[in-house]
């Protein structure tokens, strides 16, 4: 492969971490921004006699494409599950194609560029591969064929491996893996002779219902090794081959995927040379670019992390192309949390540039190169979401979201009110790994282990503060119902029980002093809905205040004639509501409801996401900074401690309303199209020597501790160049 010499700021930070004399980095160190292009037209199926089809899926032109736009990388479609778009043995090419390689044309055209090219390998539901090779296929516990998913531990890696060694041939630069999945829900697998056999050699006997046991549990260990296994042994072959050649698998354990996949959280991260995953409203919502960039950044602390993002509105090949606007919104929240950014474009039939697409790529791209070194710095947090893969498997089990949109409304609230978060995650749980965070919130993080306690324990009282909601520690090791949290001691108070449904409520009323702040803009006697898990506690060590409220239970739902799904009215109190616990230097907020669950839900509250926000409040009631924006407006900070510089980057999503359409839930929401203006405040702890906002139409206003601004753009940057306290 080629090697990339580098600029002067790329240079500074190689000369950081790498021995001196090896001024060649890897290409995905340093780019910023790409694309990844590939046809439309196969992606359901392919029939040979549509040749017009790909026909004019140039490699030549497709990096031209590249050069005109400002693109620093290419990923290029190599080869799907019904045809290469090169000269293969292995499999037939795309019959439009002609005499025609692609993928030569495309390494020969960046050959005069500094472009790497980067090779789309789909492993994911076989197709040709499957109808040539029944072989290859995963089988479910009946020991019949899952149609369209092929086995990870089979002959079928060798199968990748013989079309990988092709493609490396013509001197490609990386290689894009997509994707290591085992399916998006039941039935699960593998139960073919070959894991079978795999299984018994590890003394294994793979379960055939879904049991939330023993035997169950070392069927999901099964199931992440064989991911696991599988891209180390495809990573380790590429590398032997070349190991200038990267590698990177489309990775698929951040939410709201889960155990079905076959991928943890950190587990299976890092196994490529990099993270890469997808975002979008279509699949994700609008807050899931940054939460996602958040959330795989949190996977490999120091790690590169890529996220991808496409031209069109709904899915990848719908051959729309999003507004100016609406692509610089994803974009700079994707590049404001650190991110690597990839662009998919799907080209159409034809297999020809979308010119009007490119176009809006090439002025956003100029944007990012003009804006280039006001992204990477350190983050600066004031909390962390904690996310457990233990919960995420074992509680959430085959009702995924009971875990995750706890998780999400959690990070709403967060988002809204502007409190800079990032992700602590139980896989790599240590003290040293909550240290950054002043705060640490547990959205209805039902199982937490006593080790986890006691990490916990050593964090809070060491200064840590922790907010705690909904049934958090409440379910054993196997996602059943406990009798005792692990976190009562952290808690201060026992658990009584879990409350049975979702319709809790949540009144204040006569708050003690250090709680008065929850009362902002929550009205107090009044008893409000947060739709969610609830726990009933009896407080030893904590000082508890309000009330948790239960439903009123109507009769013919006490005789079982009418559910409970849809929220009844307030009734009467059944514990406390808050508590408030001091454990050496530290402090833990316990919320008996759970304002992140009804954040996520359908009942959602400016209450229920206040809560959280009053809370952060009182845990850290001067923050080291503080901002005050429109909701609609994400915001985050960094930190470049060497120019004692804060950087507040403002991102703002003025979307129109939109309307239901005719097939719920398939609700976007609007493409943004305007340009917002607002106003912000930002209140620092450190003394301001010198504000500036890198947009020219952003007023600003700075007085030591305060800065006014009034922002009229999709994207602004603002510099505080502080004294810290040694100054
Ligand atoms: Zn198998």
């Amino acid at each position: 492969m080629r090697r990339y010499t580098l600029g002067w700021s790329g240079l500074l930070v190689l000369l950081s971490i790498a021995p001196v004399g090896t001024a060649e980095i890897p290409w995905y160190e340093d780019r910023l921004i790409g694309m990844e292009v590939g046809p439309t037209g196969a992606q359901w199926g392919s029939d040979p006699r549509d040749t017009g089809y790909a026909a004019g899926f140039s490699g030549a032109e497709i990096i031209a494409k590249q050069i005109e736009s400002g693109s620093e990388y290419l990923v290029l479609w190599g080869r799907d599950g019904e045809w290469a778009y090169y000269d293969s043995k292995l499999m037939p090419k795309a019959p439009g194609l002609g005499e025609r390689d692609p993928l030569r044309e495309a390494v020969d055209a960046a050959q005069a560029h500094d472009l790497p090219v980067i090779v789309y390998c789909v492993v994911q539901s076989g197709g040709h591969a499957l109808k040539e090779h029944p072989e290859f296929s995963m089988v479910g516990a009946d020991g019949q064929v899952i149609p369209n998913r092929v086995c990870l531990n089979g002959p079928y890696r060798d199968y990748i491996k013989g079309l990988l060694s092709e493609m490396m041939a013509y001197g490609v630069d990386g290689f894009h893996v997509d994707m290591v999945d085992q399916g998006f829900g039941p039935p699960y697998g593998c139960y073919c002779d070959t894991c079978l056999a795999k299984a018994a050699s590890a003394h294994v006997e793979l379960p055939r219902t879904v049991s939330w046991d023993k035997a169950w549990e070392e069927m999901l260990e099964f199931r992440y090794e064989t991911s696991a296994d599988f891209e180390r042994d495809i990573r380790a072959f590429v590398k032997q081959a070349d190991s200038g050649i990267s590698i990177d698998f489309n990775y698929h354990g951040y939410p709201p995927f889960s155990f079905e996949v076959g991928q943890r959280p950190v587990q299976h991260a890092h196994i490529g040379d990099f993270v890469t995953c997808e975002s979008g409203t279509w699949g994700f919502g609008a807050l899931g670019s940054g939460l996602t960039a958040e959330f795989v950044r949190a996977t490999g602390p120091g790690r590169r992390y890529q996220v991808v993002m496409q031209r069109g509105t709904r899915f990848y090949h719908d051959q729309t192309s999003r507004p100016l606007t609406d692509l610089r919104w994803e974009m700079f929240s994707l590049l404001a949390h650190g991110a690597q950014v990839t662009i998919v474009d799907k080209t159409p039939f034809s297999g020809a540039m979308d010119p009007v697409a490119y176009g809006r790529i090439h002025d956003l791209f100029d944007e990012v190169h003009a804006k280039r070194e006001h992204f990477g710095q350190a983050p600066v947090y004031e909390a962390a979401l904690y996310y457990s893969q233990r919960a995420r498997d074992w509680y959430g089990r085959e009702e995924k979201e009971k875990y995750q949109h706890p998780f999400f409304g959690a990070h709403l609230a967060m988002a809204y009110a502007h409190v800079p978060v990032g992700v602590a995650l139980d896989e790599i749980l240590s003290e040293e790994s909550l240290r950054p965070f002043p705060v640490v919130i547990l959205p209805n993080v039902a199982i937490v282990s006593p080790e986890e306690a006691s990490i916990f324990e050593a964090y809070v009282r060491a200064g840590g503060c922790l907010i705690v909601t909904g049934l958090t520690g409440c379910y054993d090791h196997w996602g059943n119902p406990a009798e005792h949290s692990t976190m009562e001691e952290l808690i201060g108070a026992k658990l009584v029980r879990m409350m049975p449904d979702r319709d809790n409520y949540l009144r204040l009323s006569a708050l003690p002093d250090t709680l008065q702040p929850l009362a902002d803009e929550v009205p107090l006697d009044w008893p409000h809905l947060i739709y969610g898990p609830a726990a009933i506690y009896e407080p030893t060590t904590a000082l508890a205040a309000g009330d948790l409220v239960a439903p009123v239970r109507r009769q013919r739902q006490k005789e079982g004639i009418e559910g409970t799904s849809f929220p009844s009215s307030a009734g009467e109190p059944a514990g406390p509501g808050v508590l408030l616990n001091t454990l050496g230097k530290g402090r833990v907020l316990t919320f008996a409801v759970a304002p992140g669950a009804a954040m996520g839900s359908e009942y959602r509250t400016s209450e229920a996401r206040k809560l959280l926000r009053n809370a952060m409040r009182i845990l850290q009631p001067e923050p080291r900074i503080k901002i005050e924006a429109p909701t609609f407006v994400e915001t985050t900070v960094t930190d470049d401690a060497d120019a004692k510089t804060l950087r507040v980057h403002f991102v703002g999503y003025p979307t129109p309303p939109g309307i239901t359409e005719a097939k719920r839930p398939w609700i976007l929401p609007g493409l943004v199209e305007d340009i917002p203006l607002y106003r912000a405040t930002l209140t620092t702890k450190e003394s301001i020597t010198r504000a500036e906002a890198i947009t020219s139409s952003t007023e600003i206003n700075a007085t030591e501790h305060t800065v006014d601004l009034t922002i009229n753009d999709i994207h602004d940057v603002v510099l505080l160049q502080y004294e810290s306290e040694a100054d």
